[in-house]
């Protein structure tokens, strides 16, 4: 909860104020606003010699385009309003980045720290068996995915068990997304939330006159970047930005605390040290300088916040000395920290875009799994082939030779990982330009969250109008 007001209700008052700025009609708003199923559940697990009751969400927010789409987190702040405003904020993302789904959200009130492995096997396949009972999962009714503390691990139970009551069902393995590549999911889904935080940072970044407003130079190369939290998206982010952007990353943070290196930290290092310590605290070369909040207040370029919401409230929002936050977890920044970042000239990528980058693959594993087969395993033979007799011919008629490595490169047909990616990238930047030019086109809208929420609060009523609901 953000001062007074909720996380859901501040994602509406987002949206409220995104509104002001198009001429859809105040009844769509309000469709558009509604959370249209909320299934609450609890349910029994065994633990040692006892039982627990365990309590559980799915919120479908909108109907909008099926299937709804949205992670399942387990934590102990799971509630129904951030269920809720979880659910809504993929609404607003899978629109903003041309994903055909509704939004929607699990969560089961857990610290997943606490139980065992076959513990919360037996949670992940009740909570699944409940949704299956309830018609709240399908590959064209609701496709679950990770996001705070559930994995790929995680993903594979529920397709599992959801297999075990809809046997032979031609199309069940779409009925969850971010499973191992193994069990049907798709190489890049791990790494593309953090990966799509990259190309959106790198893509803002490439635009001076915006960059300048804000005191920085053009391009990601060589910034600063603070990352919060080395989940599944802090650590990519980290690992992606300073191996593809050349990004210094001067400081982290984690449960255990915040650590700094105004020289730069080596992320990959640092994972390898936590895995054998436990801890990032002590990693050489770096300084402890607090508690896991600490770091959000470090002198650099970029910070990105991918931990959990509320982490940048009014009290710590006037320290905050980055010239760009990108939102990499969903709603790090409270309601009223927000006017207080912008009034310090900071610019803010909002969660919604810039941590699309996992619904976007996890639409590519469900299209893949629909298909029926792995994406380039058609083309790929021919096309290397097409581009031998292209290479051939140029050398034909140049008489110069192509170098080993380069023909390799040219003659290459797409895996599957090159056109996760290349889709990825394209998608990220698209959304960006779009929200760019709608920013551009209105001198009033106030803000980039704001100029996100008309992109999809259009596209999404357009849907409606479409539709013959709404005139
Ligand atoms: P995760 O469970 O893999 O990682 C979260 C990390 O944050 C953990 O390492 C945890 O120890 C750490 N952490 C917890 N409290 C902290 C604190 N106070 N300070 C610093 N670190 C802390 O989760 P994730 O999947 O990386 O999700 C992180 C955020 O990104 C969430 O807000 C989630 O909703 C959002 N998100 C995730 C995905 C996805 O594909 N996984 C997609 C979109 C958005």
């Amino acid at each position: 909860m953000s001062g007074h007001i909720s996380f859901f209700e501040s994602v509406n008052n987002y949206v409220e104020t995104a509104a002001s700025y198009t001429d859809i009609p105040k009844g769509l708003i309000e469709q558009i606003k509604a959370c249209n199923l909320v299934l609450r559940i609890k349910f029994p697990v065994r633990v040692g010699e006892d039982y627990e009751v365990i309590e559980a969400y799915r919120v479908q927010h909108s109907h909008h385009r099926l299937p709804t789409k949205g992670g399942i987190r387990y934590a102990e702040s799971v509630d129904q309003d951030e269920v809720m405003a979880l659910a809504a904020l993929m609404t607003y993302k899978c629109a903003l980045v041309d994903v055909p789904f509704g939004g929607a959200k699990g969560g089961i009130r857990i610290n997943p720290g606490n139980y065992t492995v076959g513990q919360l096997e037996a949670i992940t396949r009740r909570y699944t068996t409940e949704l299956v009972k309830k018609n709240f999962i399908g590959p064209g009714i609701d496709v679950p995915a990770p996001d705070y503390g559930t994995g790929p691990r995680e993903m594979a139970w529920i397709l599992d068990t959801y297999q075990a009551f809809r046997h032979g069902e031609i199309d069940s393995i779409g009925c969850v997304t971010g499973k191992p590549v193994t069990q049907n999911g798709i190489r890049g889904r791990a790494e593309a939330t953090g990966r799509g935080v990259f190309y959106g940072i790198r893509e803002c970044m490439r635009h001076e006159e915006d960059m300048v407003k804000i005191g920085l130079t053009k391009g990601i190369e060589g910034k600063t970047m603070v990352v919060q939290g080395l989940g599944n998206v802090g650590s990519n982010t980290a690992l992606i930005s300073q191996r593809e952007g050349q990004v210094k990353i001067v400081g982290i943070s984690e449960r255990e605390g915040s650590i700094h290196n105004p020289n730069g930290i080596d992320v990959e290092q640092l994972l390898a040290y936590r895995k054998s310590n436990g801890t990032i605290i002590g990693f050489p070369g770096t300084t402890h300088i607090g508690g896991p909040l600490a770091a959000l207040e470090l002198e650099c370029d970029i910070l990105v916040p991918a931990a959990l919401e509320n982490q940048i409230t009014a009290e710590n929002a006037p320290r905050i000395k980055a010239r760009l936050i990108a939102e990499a977890a969903n709603g790090p920044i409270t309601a009223d920290a927000d006017p207080i970042l912008q009034a310090n000239g900071i610019m803010i990528l909002p969660d919604f875009y810039i941590n699309a980058g996992g619904v976007t693959v996890s639409y590519f594993e469900w299209l893949k799994n629909l298909s029926h087969h792995r994406f380039g395993r058609l083309e790929n033979r021919f096309h290397h082939d097409q581009f031998q007799g292209f290479v051939n011919t140029i050398e034909d008629m140049t008489g110069k030779k192509v170098q080993d490595r380069e023909r390799a490169f040219l003659t290459r047909g797409g895996s599957e990982i090159d056109l996760v990616n290349s889709g990825l990238e394209d998608t990220m930047i698209t959304a960006y330009n779009q929200i760019r030019e709608t920013f551009k086109a209105h001198p009033t809208i106030p803000d980039v969250r704001t100029a996100a929420f008309v992109c999809a609060l259009k596209k999404i009523a357009s849907d409606y109008v479409s539709m013959g609901i709404f005139p």
